[in-house]
C-alpha cells in the first residue's frame, strides 16, 4: 500500500478546521512524479519512500522513511 509522502502535520491546537481537513483528506494526484510512502505489508514489513511517475510507473528513487524527497527533474522535491 502507498500514500502521499512528506505531508506536514499542522498543530491540531492552532490549525483551523479547513487546515486540519486538508491535512487529513486532501492528497495530490499528479500526472507525473509522485512522492509516496510505502509499507511492504506482505514482505519485510518495512516503510520506505518511493518517487514514482504516475503515467509511466517508472520508479525514479527509493529512499529511507526519514529522508527528505530527492530533487528530481519534473518533480517537486519537498522535505
Ligand atoms: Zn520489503
Amino acid at each position: 500500500m502507498a500514500a502521499q509522502a512528506h505531508i506536514a502535520r499542522p498543530d491540531p491546537h492552532t490549525a483551523s478546521d479547513k487546515e486540519w481537513g486538508e491535512y487529513l483528506f486532501m492528497r495530490k494526484n499528479p500526472k507525473g512524479v509522485h512522492f509516496e510512502r510505502w509499507f511492504h505489508a506482505n514482505g519485510c514489513r518495512k516503510w520506505f519512500h518511493m518517487a514514482r511517475h504516475t503515467v509511466s510507473h517508472e520508479i525514479l528513487a527509493i529512499y529511507g522513511i526519514t529522508e527528505p524527497a530527492p530533487k528530481l527533474d519534473g518533480g517537486e522535491g519537498t522535505s
